[in-house]
Parts: C-alpha cells; sequence; structure tokens
C-alpha cells in the first residue's frame, strides 16, 4: 500500500498534501518571517477567542450585579484588546502578502530557468499558450493562495478550533448540537470542494486551449486574411470560448450552491443554538452572560465556517494551480548533462557522424537522417547540400546535441557528445542562422549575448572583422543604438554581420553556418562574404550551403536525399560523379 502512495507521488498524480508540502519548500528560506506571521496569528486568535469572554464578564459580574466600576475596567482592558488586535493583524497580514509575493517571484525565476533547460523539442511540442499560463495565471493564483487565502484559512481554522474548545467548556449539553451540525458541514464542503476543482481546472484547460489558437491566428494574420478564413477562425475560437464560459458556468453553479448551503446551514445552527440556550437561560441552568459568550462563540464558529467554504474553492484552484507548477517543474529534460559528464576544456573543433539514424518524436513514423557518417577535421569546411527536407538543419541541430541520435554517435573531438557536459559542448560551437535572431537590446548587448564579460573594445574589434563597424559608427548612438520592436530596423545583410560578429567574440572552434538562400544586394553580399571569411579562418565549419562560391571552397561537399548521404567528395569530383549533385547545381537549386 505504501508503495502504491509512493508511485503516485513521483508519478503524475500528486495528491494535495504533496503539494502542500512542496510549497513549505519554497517558503524554508524565510521561516523566521513564516513563524513571525503564525506567531501573529496565534496571538491574534488568542485574543480574539478571550473578548466574548470580556463579555460574559461585563453581563455577569458588571450588569446582572450593577457595578459600574467593573464595567469600566471591562472596557479599558476590552479596547487594549483591540489595539493589541489592529498591531498583529497587520503584523499577520503583511507578513503573509510578503511572503506569497516571495514565493511567487521565486517560483517564476525557477519556472522560466526549468524551462530553458529543456530542449528546443520541447517547445515544439508543448504549446506555447499552456506555457505562458503556467507562468501567469497559475503563478498569479498561488500568489492570492499564499498571499491572503491562506492566511485568512489559517485565521479561519483557529477561530473554529478555538471557538469550538471555549463551546464545549462554556456549555458541553449546547456544544453537542453544535458538533451534530458541524462536521457534516466539513464533510460535505470537502466532497463538494474536490468536485469543484476538478471542474476548475478544465475551465483553465479550455481557456488555454482557446489562447493558443488565438496566438496562432494573430502570428498568421496574413495568412489567415489571405484565405478568408477570419470568420472560421472567429467561429473556431467563439467556439472554444463558449465551451469554457459553459463549463465555468457549471462550475460557477456548483461554487455559489456550495456557498448558499453552507450559509443556510450556518444560520439554522445559530437558531437552534439561542433556542435551545434560551430554553436553559429560562431553566436557570445557564448564566445570561455564558449564554451570550457561547453565541459569540458560535457566531465566531459559524463566520470561520463560512469564510473557509467562501475561500475554499479558491484555496482548491490554488492546490491544481500548484500541480500544474509542479509537474512542469518536474518534467526532466530529455537533454541534459550526464552526471559523470566530462568537461571540454580546449575543444579542438574535430566533429565525426559514426552511423547516426534519426527520427523526430512527434514524427516517429518518418526516418529524418538514416546511418549517417561523415567526420570534419579542425579546420576543415564540410558543405551540406541536398534538396529541402533532405536532413541538413537536422545535422546541424544534433551536433548542438538540441536531440540525441536514435542510433549511432555523434563526436566531438573524439568525445560522444552525451558524455560531454552541454554547456561546454555548446560553448564550442557558434551559429550564424538564415536569418539571425536579434534580441531586443543595444547592438553591443547583441553582439555580446550570452558572454558575462566582453569588453567594448572587444565588441568593436569584432563588430570591424564583421564589416559592421562603420554602419555602426553612422548611427547617432553607436553601439548603444536600440534594436528589436522598439529600436532600429536593420536589413537582413546588417543582422548576418552583428550575428558574424556575435559568433567572432564568442570564438568558439566549431562554427555552422545556415547560408542565406535569399540573395543580398551586392555591396552587402560582398562584405557578409568577407565577414564569413575571416570567421571560418581555424575553425572547422559545417555550412548548410545555397551558393555555389561556398560548396566551391568547400573541403567536402556531402549530397543529402532524404536522410541519407548519397553523394561525397569535392565540387571537382562530385561533378564528375554525382549525378544528384550535378542536376542540383544544374537546376540551380544550390545557388538559389
Ligand atoms: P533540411 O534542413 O534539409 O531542409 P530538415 O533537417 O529541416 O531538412 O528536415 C528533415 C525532415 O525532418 C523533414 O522531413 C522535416 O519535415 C522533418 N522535421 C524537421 N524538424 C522537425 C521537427 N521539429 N519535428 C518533426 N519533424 C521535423
Amino acid at each position: 500500500m505504501f508503495r502504491g502512495i509512493a508511485n503516485r507521488m513521483s508519478g503524475r498524480v500528486i495528491s494535495a498534501p504533496a503539494h502542500i508540502r512542496r510549497l513549505a519548500g519554497l517558503l524554508r528560506p524565510y521561516r523566521g518571517r513564516w513563524w513571525l506571521a503564525t506567531l501573529a496569528l496565534l496571538l491574534g486568535g488568542a485574543v480574539n477567542l478571550a473578548l466574548p469572554q470580556a463579555v460574559r464578564y461585563a453581563i455577569d459580574d458588571a450588569v446582572t450585579a450593577r457595578d459600574a466600576a467593573a464595567l469600566d475596567r471591562i472596557a479599558w482592558l476590552a479596547l487594549a484588546g483591540f489595539a493589541a488586535l489592529a498591531v498583529l493583524v497587520f503584523a499577520r497580514a503583511y507578513l503573509m502578502s510578503w511572503l506569497g509575493s516571495r514565493v511567487v517571484a521565486d517560483l517564476r525565476q525557477r519556472i522560466f530557468e526549468h524551462l530553458l533547460r529543456h530542449p528546443p523539442g520541447f517547445f515544439h511540442e508543448k504549446k506555447s499558450g499552456e506555457l505562458v499560463s503556467r507562468l501567469t495565471s497559475d503563478v498569479q493564483m498561488l500568489q492570492y493562495a499564499v498571499g491572503s487565502e491562506l492566511s485568512i484559512a489559517l485565521r479561519s481554522s483557529l477561530t473554529v478550533l478555538g471557538g469550538m474548545a471555549l463551546l464545549i467548556v462554556t456549555s458541553p449539553g449546547l456544544s453537542l448540537t453544535m458538533l451534530a451540525l458541524v462536521p457534516p458541514l466539513a464533510v460535505g464542503a470537502v466532497w463538494v470542494g474536490r468536485r469543484i476543482r476538478r471542474r476548475a481546472r478544465q475551465v483553465q484547460d479550455l481557456v488555454a486551449e482557446a489562447h493558443s489558437g488565438l496566438e496562432e491566428a494573430v502570428s498568421a494574420i496574413e495568412t489567415v486574411q489571405s484565405f478568408g478564413a477570419e470568420p472560421f477562425e472567429a467561429r473556431r475560437y467563439g467556439h472554444r470560448v463558449l465551451e469554457a464560459f459553459r463549463v465555468g458556468l457549471q462550475v460557477a453553479v456548483a461554487r455559489s450552491g456550495f456557498m448558499a448551503g453552507a450559509q443556510f446551514a450556518a444560520y439554522a445552527a445559530i437558531g437552534a443554538i439561542l433556542w435551545l440556550g434560551a430554553n436553559q437561560v429560562i431553566a436557570d441552568t445557564l448564566s445570561p452572560g455564558d449564554l451570550a459568550s457561547f453565541l459569540l462563540y458560535t457566531l465566531m464558529v459559524t463566520g470561520g465556517l463560512v469564510s473557509l467554504a467562501e475561500i475554499w474553492g479558491n484555496l482548491q484552484s490554488a492546490i491544481g494551480a500548484t500541480g500544474r507548477i509542479f509537474e512542469l517543474l518536474g518534467e526532466v529534460p530529455t537533454i541534459r548533462d550526464a552526471a559523470d559528464a566530462a568537461p571540454l576544456p580546449a575543444p579542438r573543433g574535430h566533429v565525426a557522424f559514426q552511423g547516426v539514424s534519426f527520427t523526430y518524436p512527434s514524427r516517429p513514423e518518418v526516418p529524418v537522417l538514416t546511418d549517417v557518417s561523415f567526420e570534419a577535421r579542425p579546420g576543415e569546411v564540410v558543405a551540406l547540400v541536398g534538396p529541402s527536407g533532405a536532413g541538413k538543419s537536422t545535422i546541424a541541430a544534433l551536433v548542438h546535441r538540441f536531440h540525441d541520435p536514435d542510433s549511432g554517435r555523434v563526436l566531438v573531438d573524439g568525445h560522444d557528445l552525451r558524455a560531454l557536459r552541454l554547456v561546454d559542448l555548446r560553448r564550442a560551437i557558434g551559429t550564424v542562422h538564415q536569418e539571425p535572431m536579434l534580441f531586443s537590446g543595444t547592438i553591443a548587448e547583441n553582439i555580446a549575448y550570452g558572454l558575462d564579460a566582453a569588453s567594448p573594445d572587444a565588441i568593436a574589434q569584432a563588430a570591424r572583422d564583421a564589416c559592421i563597424a562603420d554602419f555602426v559608427a553612422s548611427l547617432p548612438d553607436g553601439y548603444d543604438t536600440l534594436v528589436g520592436e522598439r529600436g532600429v530596423k536593420l536589413s537582413g545583410g546588417q543582422r548576418q554581420r552583428i550575428a558574424i560578429a556575435r559568433a567572432l567574440l564568442a570564438d568558439p572552434r566549431i562554427l555552422i553556418l545556415d547560408e542565406a538562400t535569399s540573395h543580398l544586394d551586392t555591396e552587402n553580399e560582398a562584405q557578409v562574404q568577407q565577414a564569413l571569411s575571416r570567421l571560418m579562418q581555424g575553425r572547422t565549419t559545417l555550412v548548410i550551403a545555397h551558393r555555389l562560391s561556398t560548396v566551391q571552397r568547400a573541403d567536402r561537399i556531402l549530397v543529402l536525399d532524404r536522410g541519407r548521404i548519397v553523394e561525397a567528395g569535392s565540387h571537382a569530383d562530385l561533378l564528375e560523379t554525382g549525378p544528384l549533385y550535378r542536376r542540383l547545381t544544374a537546376a540551380q537549386a544550390l545557388v538559389a
């Protein structure tokens, strides 16, 4: 049985107490504040529970005894109690909010760091809307839970438990009535709460689904509009939103009914107790002060229960959100360092594929690479050519170890990539993409991207070598010019040269070039080629080649077709012996 529970906890279905334990783990660094908040909570609860006692004294020892001096004393004491309570409430509420915000900030950071460790395949499989919702709405829900609802729940629980204890002390007989009413209420609340949680989770999933459709339509707005598909997209979105609304409504009905029922039960309990207690006062078995304090405790207990019932659904949702967050955090990256991963302190830049076969997990039936073997010695230029979809980019991705091969090995300097530390491997590789990605920030930041300490001189030198320095100098803010959404727009050639400067500065031993298919204007083209030549000097280069000039310069050309290397050799060799290569060059497919 214990194994069953352990299995469930290590698997996807994690029980609510496990979530709460993990949440508590997040609070551990701030235990000092947590205990202070708890202390404020306990003291505040104690003061709160003492107030009805003051009322009892006031009625039995001052009002009934007609002692005005005693009444004054009790009034002053009560005032002091109120003041103490105010201070304690402030401390508790402030500290709890602080903890909620802090835990959420930590969690956000942790989720993002965790996401960044996953290989690209993870992001292809998951819908980004779903991931964004984890980071935004689920985490937000958790903030409310830890910051205020948890504190309300603790306070209410304390009031309920303390109040019940004092009820029993005041009148065991009357308390029996109370106890007969409270436990069924609590059991009912747990049962209904659990059902609401299940449904509430469904609403969130539906909304996430609708959002990912929305994102897709917006990012492909040209396609949507050119096909006149606006009504279709609107209908599809509308259906999803309506479905979320429909299920949301069911949740709302359940939640509202739950609250109404809980309130009715609470008032019925008060009525019953008032009636029974008044009968006891008439029969002289209970003092009027006792009845008053009993009533106040009953109100407190009932109020506590109602507030628990009100936030129960939210807490349940927060537990659902916590579950999803920890589920995400629990997903181990498929590509990660082996426990005994070796460092690669001084890479030489030797790359080898040995009998590599690979299929993408999302399309297991399509073999993308089959038995690919080749070698690139340090300093060599190996060109990959072949029709679109032949597997060239996949080879580049395997060198980065964005995926592991299904069989065979990819080696750098004779080490299987799976035995190397990812950080060293990736540092040994530089990439210049067809359409380089620039991040919003300055040009200097973009050139030094990923490097912790790059001196302005080194950045300027890299820019000169990449033939971009003159252009940067012509900008009013020079290297501090902003690029990206809110900055200057750069041409394809300029972006490429910035990417080349970035690679020059990072100084990797292995270079992966994905040549741009579109032609640049002659001047840009010449500058890019010059920059590339400098960059390739002394490095092993794998180039996904589209230009004749590049393949002519390559030490070796690999011709890929449907995931196999079908021809290999130099340009001159292949023109003689390679029918596919001849066809590709003749059709200008290489130089397109
Ligand atoms: P190339 O770079 O030669 O055009 P790719 O390496 O991009 O070829 O693609 C090789 C094959 O793998 C193609 O059939 C492509 O559809 C498929 N493919 C590429 N990326 C993925 C992916 N992330 N998931 C599934 N299939 C993919």
